[in-house]
């Protein structure tokens, strides 16, 4: 089952735009009981982080609600898709002004150079 841009969950939402609330929380249940079953011992999180609260979402949250920052790592790939899209309206050249920072991975290989550190 893949999490990120479920079908199951996209066509709740799409029920939900349409004012359909009562099917649209039906599908959505349907979309959590299914993760609930496929998650409930396999681990459901993306983030490659050296992190001690890997895939314990209610301490990350917290974490990242708190420090207001940035948002937690499995959100990246969905809101840097709709950064994508306001960064065309100046041709991306923000990219001239920004740089990544490095990050300590759980397997030790960073995402920046992609060398085994
Ligand atoms: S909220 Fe944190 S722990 Fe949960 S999936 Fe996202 S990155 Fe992993």
């Amino acid at each position: 089952m893949k999490i990120d841009g479920n079908e199951i969950e996209k066509a709740a939402m799409g029920e939900f735009h349409k004012g359909n609330r009562a099917e649209g929380l039906r599908i959505q249940e349907e979309f959590a009981a299914r993760f609930r079953e496929e998650y409930a011992q396999k681990d459901h999180c993306p983030c490659q982080k050296a992190c001690r609260y890997h895939g314990n979402c209610k301490e990350c949250v917290a974490i990242h609600r708190a420090h207001e920052e940035h948002v937690p790592n499995c959100m990246r790939a969905m809101l840097n898709r709709k950064i994508r899209a306001l960064s065309e309206l100046t041709e991306h050249t923000i990219a001239r002004e920004i740089e990544a920072p490095k990050e300590v991975l759980r397997n030790s290989i960073s995402l920046n150079s992609g060398k085994t550190e």
